[in-house]
């Protein structure tokens, strides 16, 4: 599974971070305390400053059908971030 996910994200998932997916952390999008569940369609790779920054108070991060990521930033601006998968 962590094969899959790393593949459908190429990098991490972070608006314009190009670390690769590999040496990034699978993030529960849905945490797992709160239901979250430890499936590809809950988690999405993001690297260690990215993930931690997701913590931060003003941050928003929601995962979609497909992949598709959606950065809610303290501004308020939303980034919507497709999967870039890793070439074969
Ligand atoms: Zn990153």
């Amino acid at each position: 599974m962590q094969r899959a996910v790393r593949l459908r994200d190429g990098t991490c998932r972070a608006p314009g971070c190009g670390r690769r997916a590999r040496a990034c952390d699978l993030d529960h999008s849905v945490a797992w305390e709160d239901g979250g569940t430890t499936d590809v369609g809950n988690l999405a790779c993001l690297c260690r400053h990215h993930h931690r920054m997701k913590h931060l108070p003003g941050w928003n991060l929601d995962l979609g059908p497909g992949g598709v990521l959606d950065w809610t930033t303290p501004d308020g601006k939303l980034h919507r971030i497709e999967p870039d998968p890793a070439p074969f």
